[in-house]
């Protein structure tokens, strides 16, 4: 086996896979490590015991505003096209959401019209110019009835913080209504990849045979077996460093997976509304403090797959140590304040580059480090051009 190599990339996501499919395109030879035992970082799935393809560390849903990034994508894989829709859950029922005009009938209990909903809205809503928080943010759209029924709990157990201490950004993610649109996301493109990520990925890899992957294997591990020019690195930046200006804040997870099979679904349908279902929504949120889940992800619903078991992912929020993987970096003012001694660090090291959600700390989705790893690519073939 070569020890020696033009890039090391640590991570085998999507920030490390394509930032190295992009340059073993262009000839240089990449060793891609990374240290759990499988491709896709998060976005990783693969099959349960009944055959039901699983996302493995919560529910991807690919959506992207950028042809570009798409049709890069789609040189790997053909797409199920989705709308992701979901349900929120609390007093013992299930609502329309994200708040829609179906949501606001629910609320009245009885038909409206968008009209009535607005002026409803502009009588609730908290006169705030320039949300500077989570909760600013709602407020400012709906008011404080709705904030406390879907907003407040949630945010409150997913983060162990008050929605006041988190950017605004966070809880804006969710969109807000006066129509019957129900869909999650807003992005104009939402789907799956056909056959799931795993297999999109490693479509990627048969593509490129300069690209060398390495799995169970950890940076430190890794720098010590081979020599390299230059150093791809998408893990957690402070680790990176050793910690030596403290461990950022992260948000961790457990997943608790569930599956049933024909029979443990006989009757289920009255609740899911079809058979071979467990739940009415390929997502559920339940923002109610004594629930300690923060949702139940039951992706069937959007994979599409012909099977008659199903599976069902419970996400429990935890407070990230060491041992745990971190998620989600804290979108907060004191985390990015924390965050900004590494990057002053790592914008001055001239043989690595930081890309993907860890390594810059940010809140991003799939599309965006993929647009980040392309970018870095190019800069990077820029730099060094073409090998001899
Ligand atoms: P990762 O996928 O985290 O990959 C980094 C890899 O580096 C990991 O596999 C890790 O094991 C490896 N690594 C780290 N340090 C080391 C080391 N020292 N040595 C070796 N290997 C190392 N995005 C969407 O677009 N839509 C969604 O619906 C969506 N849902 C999400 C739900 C959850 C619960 C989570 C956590 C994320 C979600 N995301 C979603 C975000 C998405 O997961 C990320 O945008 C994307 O996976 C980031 O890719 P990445 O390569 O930067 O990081
Ligand atoms: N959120 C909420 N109630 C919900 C859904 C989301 O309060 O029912 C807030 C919560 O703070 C969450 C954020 O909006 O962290 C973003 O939600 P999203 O579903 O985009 O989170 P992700 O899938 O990234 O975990």
């Amino acid at each position: 086996m070569s020890t020696e190599t033009d890039f090391l990339i640590v991570g085998a996501g999507f920030a490390g896979l394509v930032v190295g499919e992009r340059l073993a395109a262009a000839g240089w030879r990449c060793v891609v490590v990374d240290r759990r035992p499988h491709l896709g970082g998060n976005a990783y799935d693969s099959k349960d015991a009944l055959g039901v393809l699983t996302h493995r560390y919560g529910p991807h849903y690919f959506r992207s505003n950028s042809t570009k990034i798409v049709d890069y994508l789609s040189r790997f894989t053909a797409w199920h096209p989705v709308e992701y829709r979901i349900k929120s859950h609390t007093g013992d029922r299930y609502w329309s959401f994200p708040i829609n005009l179906n949501t606001f009938e629910e609320w009245i209990g009885r038909p409206s019209s968008t009209e009535e909903f607005e002026a409803w809205l502009e009588e609730k809503r908290v006169p705030i110019d320039e949300p500077a928080n989570s909760e600013e943010v709602i407020l400012s759209k709906v008011g404080r009835e709705l904030y406390e029924q879907f907003f407040e709990g949630y945010t409150l157990k997913q983060w162990n913080r008050h929605p006041r201490e988190l950017d605004a950004s966070v809880c804006a993610r969710i969109p807000i209504r006066t129509n019957r649109d129900d869909r999650y996301l807003r992005e104009e493109f939402q789907a799956l990849p056909d056959k799931g990520y795993t297999t999109m990925f490693e479509r990627m890899l048969d593509a490129s045979p300069g690209l060398e992957i390495h799995l169970g294997i950890d940076f430190e591990e890794a720098k010590a077996r081979w020599k390299f020019r230059h150093l791809v690195f998408t893990g957690p930046v402070d680790e990176f460093y050793g910690r030596r200006f403290g461990a950022l804040p992260y948000r961790s997870l457990r997943f608790e997976s569930e599956s049933f099979d024909a029979e443990q679904l006989v009757g289920r349908e009255v609740i899911s509304g079809k058979p071979g279902f467990w739940q009415p929504a390929m997502q559920v949120n339940y923002p109610e403090p004594d629930v300690p889940f923060t949702r139940i992800v039951e992706i069937k619903h959007a994979t599409g797959q012909q099977i008659d078991a199903t599976n069902i992912v419970r996400e429990y929020p935890k407070t990230w140590t060491p041992d745990d993987e971190p998620y989600y970096p804290v979108p907060a003012p004191d985390a990015a304040e924390a965050y900004r001694r590494y990057a002053e660090l790592s914008a001055k090291e001239e043989s690595v580059s930081f890309i993907g959600r860890l390594a810059t700390y940010r809140y991003y989705n799939m599309d965006q480090v993929t647009g980040m790893a392309l970018a870095e690519a190019d800069r990077l073939l820029a730099r060094y051009g073409k090998p001899d």
